[in-house]
């Protein structure tokens, strides 16, 4: 039967009743015929509108191209020209409001599935022999925090010859891509091998290093290195500060992922506390309010609802998040926000009060406000609440570096070119700089600010 090319392969996953009770990866990856057929949808459009959508520029027609000749090490080849992190970066970009919004075939159907094809290839292509770059500059760079900003900087430095240390808070590399994102969604150990690939590009890393406590940035300078490179992320949890918040039972989303996913709360093999409700209500409508969902259905919640407070529509989720959360059984009450947490007479919480909502008008970030309805107070009984509202980045840095500048949202100021700070020598990107955003774009920021660091030095040493 002849292929028909406006019909994209779709995602093949495991089934939903199965998976809501193990953490094995959800999404299956294509296999060779699917990637084949999905990759002959392509136009190969000499203008290239796909890329213009790529916060890191991937030359996709080529690499497209490099698939449909059956040429996998090839397309492997031209994504990691732009982007040290393929595998990651296949799972988790929110490819419909990027690359795959910009597509011709979606004008009439549906658009080519990149981030199928993106994975495919970083999951099939050949082990690369990374090695250290020959040329030595001699110049040593500290970048602090390990997500994929910091591991992003650190690798193109690292390739353009440059001694770099990334130095981390935590005991284990990789920010979010390891302690907020799930096993289910992207598999600790494509996140290991990324990172072992940096490693034999040369990159050290020193883990349990929080710096602001165990050294200044500027004593950074004193030990020898030469720049730094703040990516420190956007890891403090907002509370809506309403009654009931400090109660027993109610968690900030950072911190129940944290549990579930770095301190592997879910094995019993692991010593880390966390509690089982029978109910769990998650407060907000983004990946993180999807990934703490969808974690307590796997710790065995009857009931996980979403309380969201404008439509499914504005919700900031990857579609592909909540059409696996919906499939999971996950109870969506949308266009509702809590008003208070109730607890009994020891403190634990055994349910939210809730005001319905309506949309108004498009508010500063061109979504539509939430407006209360009036007389619509009503009660959702749960054991637990977990509150998915938003983070900024940690005050730590900033309050242990004055001359770097933040703005009211403690967010670091950085020029949005280059990355360089308000401070000599300091660049800073991703979440950081931000506020909470998207892996790609902590990339993107961090190879810019790497090529504006290469140009920095070498313009210094003339
Ligand atoms: P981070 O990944 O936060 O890394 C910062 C690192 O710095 C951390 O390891 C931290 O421990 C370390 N650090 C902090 N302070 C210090 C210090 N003082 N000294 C040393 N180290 C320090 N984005 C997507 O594109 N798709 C998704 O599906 C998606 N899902 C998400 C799900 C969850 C649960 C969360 C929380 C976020 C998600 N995001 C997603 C957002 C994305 O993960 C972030 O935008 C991205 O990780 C930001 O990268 P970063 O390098 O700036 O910071
Ligand atoms: Fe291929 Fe779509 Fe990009 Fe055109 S816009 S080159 S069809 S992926």
């Amino acid at each position: 039967m002849e292929h028909n090319v406006s019909e994209r392969q779709h995602m093949p996953t495991l089934d939903a009743m199965q998976r809501r009770s193990n953490w094995s990866e959800v999404a299956i990856g294509y296999t060779a015929e699917m990637a084949k057929l999905e990759a002959s949808r392509c136009l190969e459009c000499k203008n290239k509108p796909c890329v213009g959508g790529c916060p890191v520029g991937i030359d996709i027609p080529s690499f497209i191209g490099r698939i449909k000749a059956g040429d996998i090490d090839g397309a492997g080849e031209i994504i990691k020209e732009t982007n040290f992190l393929p595998a990651i970066c296949g799972r988790v970009c929110p490819q419909e409001v990027q690359c795959e919004q910009y597509c011709i075939r979606g004008i009439k159907g549906e658009p080519v599935a990149i981030g199928h094809l993106e994975r495919f290839v970083a999951d099939h292509m050949s082990e690369p022999v990374s090695t250290e770059s020959q040329k030595k500059s001699g110049k040593k760079i500290a970048v602090i925090g390990s997500g994929p900003a910091g591991l992003t900087c650190a690798g193109t430095l690292a390739k353009l010859g440059h001694e770099v240390t990334v130095f981390e808070a935590l005991h284990s590399s990789g920010g979010v891509l390891v302690y907020g994102i799930p096993e289910f969604r992207l598999p600790k150990a494509i996140v290991a091998k990324e990172i072992d690939e940096l490693k034999k590009l040369g990159v050290s890393i020193e883990l349990n290093s929080v710096i602001g406590r165990v050294k200044l940035v500027e004593e950074l300078f004193s030990e020898g290195y030469s720049a730094v490179f703040v990516a420190t992320g956007a890891g403090l949890p907002t509370f809506m500060n309403i009654d009931g918040e400090e109660a027993v039972g109610v968690y900030s989303a950072n911190e129940y992922l944290t549990r579930v996913n770095l301190m592997k709360a879910y094995d019993s093999s692991y010593a880390t506390p966390i509690i089982e409700g029978d109910t769990v209500a998650v407060v907000g409508g983004g990946n993180v309010a999807m990934d703490a969902a969808r974690c307590a259905k796997r710790l065995g919640a009857a009931t996980v609802y979403i309380i969201y407070r404008r439509s499914e529509e504005e919700m900031p989720a990857r579609l592909e998040e909540v059409i696996h959360a919906k499939e999971e059984g996950i109870i969506f009450k949308t266009l509702c926000n809590p008003t208070k947490i109730l607890q009994d007479d020891s403190g634990k919480v055994v349910g939210v009060e809730c005001v319905n909502m309506r949309l108004g008008e498009a508010d500063e970030s061109g979504r539509r406000s939430p407006i209360v309805i009036d007389a619509s107070e009503h009660q959702i009984d749960t054991d637990i609440v977990i509150m998915a509202i938003g983070t900024s980045p940690n005050p730590l840095i900033s309050a242990t570096t004055p001359e770097l500048q933040v703005n009211r949202r403690s967010c670091i100021i950085a020029d949005e070119e280059t990355f360089r700070t308000t401070m000599e020598g300091v660049w800073a990107g991703g979440d950081a700089v931000t506020g909470s955003a998207t892996v790609i774009l902590a990339m993107g920021a961090g190879r810019t600010a790497a090529y504006d660091i290469d140009k920095y030095l070498s313009e210094r040493s003339e």
